[in-house]
């Protein structure tokens, strides 16, 4: 089943191209990975995918992107929305200086959702892989917590609004390879519940992980392109 389908998307800062007519398909319940060299605009097109892009003031965006067949740029959708039901985890583990339980809790409050918070906190820890090691210390410092730890409260933060899917824009690049490997492994758990799209400058990341690995690489020169041809060959 199609998730989202990206048609002829392109992206530009003000005149600055940043993504370059893309057209994907993105499958439910897959790990979708985005890969590429820098700059060819994987984090962009991330950002578009739930209009977190509308954040950067210069920022256009061309083509269609649809979510189970709705226009997530249509005239009648709420942003805000759109963030809910796809949610992003990012490069750097971005916990807020709160409490490890406050920062699971924040999103439900913020929303104002229904149903018993502390079963709320404690299902997103379960399926982030953390309550074991937290469970004793929901009320410590997040920052006092490894990046690898953090990594995943931003997980369980993400998870606790109860998206569809989650975005992850190079969550591992800041860890170490432990840590790597206990993301890729719970990427491979939450895949059963929910859609992931994730970008990586890594290709065995993408190999190891991911059902369908998109390559962006529109902004290649011929002989990048050629020695980029090497490397997927690998
Ligand atoms: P990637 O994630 O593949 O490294 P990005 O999406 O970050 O690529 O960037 C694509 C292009 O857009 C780059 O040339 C980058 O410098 C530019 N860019 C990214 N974000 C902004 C921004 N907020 N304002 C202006 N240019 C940007
Ligand atoms: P990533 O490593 O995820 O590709 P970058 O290092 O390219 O991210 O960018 C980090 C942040 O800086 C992003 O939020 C992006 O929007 C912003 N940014 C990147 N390039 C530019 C640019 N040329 N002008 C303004 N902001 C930029």
């Amino acid at each position: 089943e199609r998730a989202f389908e990206l048609r002829n998307v392109s992206v530009h800062y003000g005149d600055t191209p940043a993504v370059k007519d893309v057209t994907m398909d993105i499958f439910r319940n897959n790990i979708t990975a985005l890969i590429g060299p820098s700059g060819c605009g994987k984090s962009t097109l991330l950002r578009c995918m739930n209009r977190m892009n509308d954040l950067i003031p210069s920022a256009t965006v061309e083509g269609t992107l649809r979510y189970h067949g709705e226009d997530i740029y249509g005239p009648k959708v709420d942003p805000v929305q759109v963030r809910k039901i796809i949610g992003m985890v990012f490069q750097k583990p971005n916990p807020f200086p709160k409490s490890i339980y406050d920062n699971v809790a924040f999103g439900p409050r913020t929303l104002g959702m229904k149903g018993n918070e502390r079963e709320i906190v404690k299902d997103a820890l379960v399926r982030a892989g953390l309550w074991d090691e937290v469970k004793d210390r929901l009320d410590d410092n997040a920052y006092g917590m490894s990046g690898g730890q953090q990594q995943r409260l931003c997980i369980a933060r993400c998870i606790a609004v109860e998206p569809d899917v989650i975005l992850m824009d190079e969550p591992c690049s800041a860890l170490d390879p432990i840590s790597t490997a206990r993301i890729e492994d719970l990427m491979l758990e939450l895949k059963e519940r929910y859609s992931i799209v994730i970008v990586t400058h890594n290709m065995q990341q993408a190999a190891r992980v991911s059902d369908m690995t998109g390559f962006l690489m529109v902004q290649l020169t011929e002989d990048e392109k050629s020695r980029w041809g090497e490397l997927v060959e690998y």
